[in-house]
């Protein structure tokens, strides 16, 4: 699929309530995305930033929460100790801390230290870092996530936007991949309002003989522009009024070709 990473992003978060950090996107604020996803770290947070940009992705209720100073993590662990001497040895009294072993009183809000989870540095509110958090929401995002269902109800984990090498040194992209029998099958998926351009499905065949892949699978919401059949027993064109039709229709032809970690009666 053409945009392979933006078309997976949306459709996940349009499922998932996805956490984020609208002006400090790192991989901490994206881990559900990031695992996945078979595509590297940077190339997916520029992706999420453009959608956020040309407003694809909204962010929902956002507020501001603190992270470390350091490494950008959120949610710290946090302790009371003294800021004089740094002894946890303290006694609470109300809003006001009396250290034991220097015997500084102070201000409770002065007394509080967070520990980072991830980097292990230590800071205090004058200098945490403070992020703003929120959902991530689609608009108007088409949803391939029935296509994932299919292939997961027969008991097969596919991969998203998984990457290939192609015979020419090209690198080639499909929505999904998923292994049966030791070798790997690809899908992509276009989904428009009327047809779906035939050159989509040539580009398609071109990366599959590319990638030599062996089995493939090019599925058309709701129809090709022209109706062609590529001819080949190990390419399969599936066209279908509405993406869940095509995934029961997917579903079907994957059961009855016995690909399927799964007994099925
Ligand atoms: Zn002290
Ligand atoms: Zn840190």
């Amino acid at each position: 699929m053409r945009d392979c990473i933006k078309n997976h992003v949306k459709s996940l978060v349009t499922k998932t309530d996805v956490k984020m950090y609208p002006d400090n996107l790192t991989g901490f604020t994206v881990p559900y995305l990031m695992e996945s996803l078979d595509v590297p770290k940077d190339e997916l947070i520029k992706e999420i930033n453009e959608l956020i940009e040309s407003r694809n992705l909204a962010v929902n209720d956002p507020y501001q929460t603190m992270a470390c100073p350091s490494c950008g993590s959120p949610d710290p662990f946090s302790r009371v100790a003294c800021p004089k001497c740094g002894s946890n040895d303290i006694e609470i009294n109300g809003n006001i801390i009396k250290c034991r072993n220097c015997g500084l009183h102070a201000g409770i809000l002065e007394a509080i230290n967070f520990i980072c989870k991830t980097c292990g540095k230590s800071f205090n509110i004058e200098n945490a870092k403070w992020i703003t958090l929120g959902s991530l929401h689609a608009v108007n995002a088409f949803d391939i996530e029935p296509i994932a269902a299919a292939i997961k109800s027969l008991g097969i984990y596919p991969k998203r936007c998984y990457t290939i090498t192609g015979a020419s040194g090209m690198i080639h992209r499909f929505d999904f991949a998923f292994e049966h029998n030791e070798f790997t099958r690809v899908a992509d998926v276009e989904v428009e309002r009327d047809t779906i351009d035939v050159k989509d499905l040539i580009e398609f065949l071109s990366k599959v003989f590319d990638s030599n892949i062996k089995e493939a699978y090019f599925i058309a919401v709701p129809k090709l522009s022209v109706s062609i059949d590529p001819g080949k027993k190990n390419i399969k064109v599936i066209e279908a009024p509405s993406i869940n039709d095509a995934s029961d229709k997917f579903k079907q032809i994957l059961i009855d070709r016995g690909i399927s970690s799964k007994i099925i009666h």
